[in-house]
């Protein structure tokens, strides 16, 4: 039950890792001396889109073979020293596909049309060119760039690595004994009442012993953002972000529009969710992810065969292709299975682009909720399968697309077992549903509400531990209003989750919104049109790096920047919300 990496390579000792290093640090210095000297605009660009097949295959194996090894084994020794050969030659690359677009850049927007056009192979790649060339008057000063990367990996990308261990080694205390911060925060799920208070008393009273460095990270980090931002020219941070994003500001007005509609509905789940609990006033932040156990229902347990059987059954009535397909991925051993001393926690999937085949880490524990966090990632790999074939400069998925296929499949997967189930276990499911939906729609509306003021004071001066706590617990107030006991609200959650202080994302927040809805919204595109949405959607999925967020979700017949549509997402919710108020009434 772990997943085979021989494709990659045979170990670490595998004479193919240093051929590849060689091959990698060689197309880097082509693209650099291409774009150095002079010659045909059309024959540089042809060559460039070559070179950048060999960086962008070489630079996946080597990350990946890095990457996996550790996230399978933390303590993984010649992982780690590889990994930082990755991350140092990475600076290298960014600063060589730089070079290519200032030169893109340097271009009048007729002579790269005309220049693309003569060439099939640039036409191919036409929007990843544009999409360079577009962005190119935000690009540093070739001379400042290096030192400036150079120096990020002192400065933000140091206070975030700071944040980690700190995070990591916090000791809560805890009846009488010292837990681990993860552990703690894990007992917010517990069905003990007494337990799941206590563990929010006792992590809150841990944090002061690390607010301050953690401060310090925050401001640090969003510090360098705004100089960073300044520098290339971005009128804000976010505008930076949505156009890191390929999105418009439009889209993310609409889809903020709908969410605060939609807030008054969420709080109505959260009171009657409080009322079940014993609650008067509200739910209290420790009891957000209790879990609801009804009647005497006991969850089911399942095996991995039991699991396997599940999706590919549950799966392949989307489409035959897509049951085969995770079929093959339990069978191929692209999954590594169970928890294990030194395997990171979570679950992600690693797409392998030139072996066209993905890798998925998971925890499964047997429950429920194991086989929908399969259900995601396969939705990953399968998006992965959507890509195949095309030119690496084709296939990164601006973060808002990131998760449609995951959540596509986690919202058929529920929506074909939920139809089965009936009673208790139906209620749940519902419950859990939205517990879920929460936490994406509201929580995260509360961590957009506060990054953009940490940004905005962050202008003129360093934010102290007194004030980011009450800038948290006014987003807190704002989003969840008089859904949460205003009594027991959570005022360092921003020392707790580490989105805000990602180096290189701000506002690391609202795709994860974006990817819900859109997610939801692309379901009910599935339910009103049926099989022929089919080959539509595996298509929607394939163009996710050839346009703009806009024109890809127009391609499914969604217009995102329009309000009406992700409020229909929302009402999916509404409609959940009102059933879990019928089904609970009077309990
Ligand atoms: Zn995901």
């Amino acid at each position: 039950m772990k997943w085979d990496l021989s494709a990659l390579y045979k170990g670490f000792d595998d004479h193919q890792i240093e051929s590849d290093f060689a091959s990698l640090c060689d197309a880097i210095r082509d693209v650099k001396q291409l774009f150095a000297g002079k010659g045909d605009a059309g024959e540089k660009l042809s060559c460039f889109v070559s070179l950048s097949q060999t960086v962008g295959e070489k630079m996946e194996l080597l990350a990946s073979y890095a990457n996996l090894s550790l996230a399978a084994d933390v303590n993984n020794q010649p992982a780690a020293a590889l990994r930082d050969r990755v991350l140092n030659l990475a600076v290298d690359l960014e600063i060589a596909f730089s070079a290519c677009q200032r030169f893109l850049g340097s271009m009048a927007n007729e002579e790269l049309e005309h220049v693309v056009l003569r060439d099939k192979k640039l036409l191919n790649v036409r929007f990843a060119l544009e999409n360079l060339k577009d962005k190119a008057n935000h690009l540093l000063a070739a001379d400042t760039e290096e030192l400036v990367l150079k120096m990020s990996l002192t400065g933000a990308e140091a206070f975030s690595q700071l944040r980690d261990r700190l995070d990591g080694m916090l000791m809560v205390d805890y009846r009488d004994e010292a837990l681990p911060l993860s552990a703690i925060r894990a007992k917010a799920h517990d069905t003990d009442a007494q337990v799941r208070k206590e563990a929010y008393l006792a992590e809150l009273a841990a944090y002061p012993r690390i607010e301050i460095p953690m401060s310090a990270a925050l401001n640090s980090i969003k510090g360098e953002a705004l100089t960073l931002c300044a520098a290339k020219h971005y009128p804000s941070v976010l505008e930076q972000t949505l156009a890191d994003s390929n999105m418009d500001a439009e889209t993310l007005g609409a889809m903020l529009e709908a969410i605060r509609a939609s807030l008054p509905s969420f709080r109505k789940y959260l009171r009657r969710k409080g009322e079940i609990l014993g609650h008067a006033n509200g739910l209290p932040y420790y009891d957000l992810f209790a879990p609801l156990i009804t009647g005497d229902c006991k969850p089911t347990r399942y095996t991995v065969e039991q699991a396997k059987v599940l999706l590919v059954s549950q799966m392949g009535k989307f489409s035959p292709e897509l049951g085969e397909f995770i079929r093959q991925a339990f069978d191929g051993n692209w999954i590594d299975m169970f928890p294990r001393a030194g395997k990171g926690g979570g679950a992600f999937c690693n797409g392998l682009h030139s072996l066209n085949t993905s890798r998925i880490l998971t925890n499964f524990t047997g429950s429920l909720s194991d086989i929908s966090t399969l259900a995601h990632e396969l939705g990953h790999a399968w998006h992965n399968r959507c890509m195949a074939g095309l030119p690496y400069l084709l296939i990164a998925t601006p973060m808002p697309l990131a998760e449609t296929a995951s959540i596509f499949n986690e919202t058929f997967f529920a929506h074909a077992f939920r139809s089965k189930a009936t009673g208790a276990e139906a209620l749940m499911m519902l419950e859990a549903d939205l517990m879920e939906a929460t936490q994406v729609i509201v929580d995260i509306y509360s961590r957009f509400l506060f990054e953009s003021a940490v940004i905005e004071q962050r202008k003129t001066h360093a934010l102290g531990v007194h004030e980011l706590k009450e800038m948290m617990l006014d987003a807190q107030r704002q989003s969840y209003g008089d859904g949460l006991d205003q009594a027991f609200l959570h005022p360092y959650m921003w020392a707790c989750k580490p989105h805000y202080y990602s180096p290189r994302l701000n506002f690391y927040n609202f795709p994860y919104a974006f990817g819900l809805l859109f997610g939801r919204g692309v379901f009910a595109q599935f339910l009103q049109r049926g099989n022929e949405f089919v080959p539509e959607y595996n298509n929607l999925l394939r163009i996710c790096g050839s346009y703009s967020v806009a024109d890809v979700a127009a391609k499914a017949g969604i217009d995102v920047r329009t309000v009406g549509f992700w409020e229909k997402s929302l009402l999916t919710y509404a409609g959940e919300i009102d059933t879990f108020i019928t089904l609970t009434d009077g309990k």
